[in-house]
């Protein structure tokens, strides 16, 4: 009796009501997130954002409460139906849901997709899916009317509508940078962690995306081909492999006298590899570095990548079967220069389809497409693998047996205890990028195959290595060496060597950048085509010094030679 009396009290508001209204809107998205949690595979970002975003559908319920369960059941539906798909695609592949599925999935062929469902699907998932709905209904039972007078109705929707809508700007206004689209923008990627924001986003942001993938993939069409190309390769079957890491130090590997041995894998191949000393990427960050080393561009004329065939139209041009394998994001804003790249090759294997760039994803599953494309029949084959690395979360880039660095053996006595862990998750990272490279090699030693292997990091990454010792990343204002310093190596097959008998180890003090890489591997490789510079290219004996210019080209007076801060070589 007392608790009708209450509920009827104008002047109490019925919370548990209002929480179970909640918690059944949450558990469609939070479940998923949970899960996600659970096994680690990403940051909390997700799960904060869906506990907020489920505030939205309580607002319908606070206007029309007596109506409350039939809406709920609408909504429930929709969002229960939209939850399959996001719980689903966890069960069965272990990550979140992203528009780079969404990409995958209309690029991919059906049988492909259903080979791969069948392969992962198991019989636990049908009772867990019933088991899943029936929790939603026993949920839906608790959901009841929740009066409010009409005053405090509206001023609880007016609430959840700003803190959805107008909290999520106080960022950009502060920043001064307050706009329509950025608002939409913000609210999207707040959103996207909900379902049914997760497809209905991912779709938007895939349509956009691959729209403006289209558009730099038809300038690149129109552009036209690269004049007297001349390749010596013809006639005889040929293998070259471009392996491009990501967020590597060399300063963190043994290969370059890293006190820690962190790279016994390569290590043990040293005799069969070049070890350049002192090459750096001119950027910070993976695409600014990539549009330069794969196309003419630099960073004095930085825009020439958009109008000038870049390595992989040269590539295909001069008659190779060219496939680019990416353990990178696809279909991210960040990205679509990355996948206009890979789509100007004949094939693409695109294998991680995270959300956030902080998720789980080794980069052991690039071996075995690697070895496929080897065994592809084509005679001639130039093959890019584009890893994630050592990219942050450096934890989410080794498996746990890989966890092999735990305390501060190795490291410097100014390492303070905070550090210590972040040092050593990059450094076990460090550990797998080595096996995965060596394992590269070592696959591509097996094929017999005729050719050359080159490895270098996009750029590096500065882990508390700079003097002060604060500083974690990569930041191109204050820019330190750390940030550059990237390891460039390269095998070549016994009969490779044979046939192009060449001493590389005179070479590899030169200080480089790898802006100017398209020579260097045209010059590897024998490629000679109109605007091929020999004094660009690391292995010419034509080789000229210049400045290593670091920073941001839009603003030329922030570039900086590296050169005059890099230390004497030992
Ligand atoms: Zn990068």
């Amino acid at each position: 009796m007392t608790a009708t009396a209450t509920l009827r009290d104008s002047t109490r508001v019925d919370w548990r009501g209002l929480a179970w209204a909640y918690l059944f809107f949450w558990y469609f998205s939070g479940v998923t997130h949970v899960l996600l949690q659970l096994s680690g595979t990403t940051g909390s970002y997700g799960l904060r954002q869906a506990t907020i975003a489920s505030f939205l559908w309580l607002i319908p319920l606070l206007l029309f409460p007596q109506r409350a369960r039939p809406i709920a059941a609408g909504i429930g539906l929709v969002l229960w139906a939209f939850s399959l798909a996001s719980l689903g695609y966890y069960c069965i592949y272990g990550q979140e849901f992203s528009q780079s599925v969404i990409f995958i999935m209309f690029e991919s062929n059906p049988a492909e997709a259903s080979e791969y469902f069948a392969q992962y699907f198991a019989w636990w998932m049908v009772p867990a899916l019933l088991i899943y709905s029936t929790v939603a209904w026993l949920l839906w039972r608790r959901v009841r009317p929740v009066h409010l007078s009409r005053r405090a109705a509206w001023i609880s929707v007016l609430l959840i509508a700003f803190s959805l809508l107008a909290f999520p700007q106080i960022k950009n206004l502060r920043r001064g940078a307050l706009s329509a689209a950025l608002a939409a923008e913000t609210i999207q990627t707040r959103m996207e962690p909900a379902v049914p924001w997760q497809m209905v986003v991912g779709y938007l942001q895939y349509q956009e995306q691959l729209a403006g993938m289209q558009e730099l993939l038809d300038k690149n069409k129109k552009l036209p081909p690269i004049e007297n190309l001349v390749d010596p390769n013809n006639g005889q079957p040929t293998s070259f492999v471009l392996v491009i890491g990501e967020s590597t130090n060399r300063q963190h590997m043994s290969l370059y006298g890293y006190a820690r041995k962190t790279t016994p894998k390569l290590d043990a191949l040293r005799t069969q590899l070049t070890v350049f000393n002192q090459v750096i990427g001119p950027r910070p960050y993976t695409i600014e570095v990539l549009q330069q080393a794969l196309t003419f561009a630099d960073q004095e004329n930085p825009d020439l990548y958009l109008s000038t065939p870049s390595l992989m139209n040269i590539m295909k041009q001069a008659g190779y079967k060219t496939f680019w394998i990416t353990n990178q994001q696809t279909m991210t804003k960040r990205n679509t220069m990355l996948t206009n790249f890979s789509q100007q090759m004949d094939e693409q294997i695109y294998l991680n389809h995270s959300r956030e760039q902080n998720s789980r994803a080794y980069d052991d599953n690039v071996l075995e497409p690697f070895q496929q494309v080897l065994a592809d029949p084509a005679e001639k084959k130039f093959i890019v693998v584009h890893l994630l690395g050592t990219h942050m979360k450096y934890e989410y880039r080794f498996p746990p047996e890989f966890a092999h660095f735990n305390d501060r053996s190795g490291l410097a006595e100014w390492v303070t205890e905070e550090q210590v862990p972040v040092i050593n998750n990059y450094d076990n990272a460090v550990l797998f990028n080595d096996q995965v490279v060596a394992r590269l090699i070592d696959i591509f030693a097996a094929t017999e195959a005729h050719g050359l292997l080159v490895y270098f990091s996009d750029h590096g990454e500065d882990v508390f290595d700079s003097p002060g010792h604060k500083v974690l990343g990569r930041n191109e204002g204050r820019p330190t060496e750390p940030m550059y310093a990237v390891p460039f190596l390269i095998w070549e097959s016994e009969d490779w060597k044979e046939a192009h008998p060449r001493d590389l180890s005179a070479f590899v003090d030169r200080p480089y950048q790898t802006s100017h890489f398209i020579h260097t591997w045209a010059d590897l490789i024998g490629l000679r085509f109109a605007g091929f510079d020999p004094s660009k290219s690391l292995v010419n004996s034509a080789f000229k010094e210049r400045p290593l210019l670091v920073g941001d080209p839009a603003s030329p007076k922030g570039l900086i030679d590296l050169h005059t801060r890099l230390p004497a070589q030992q």
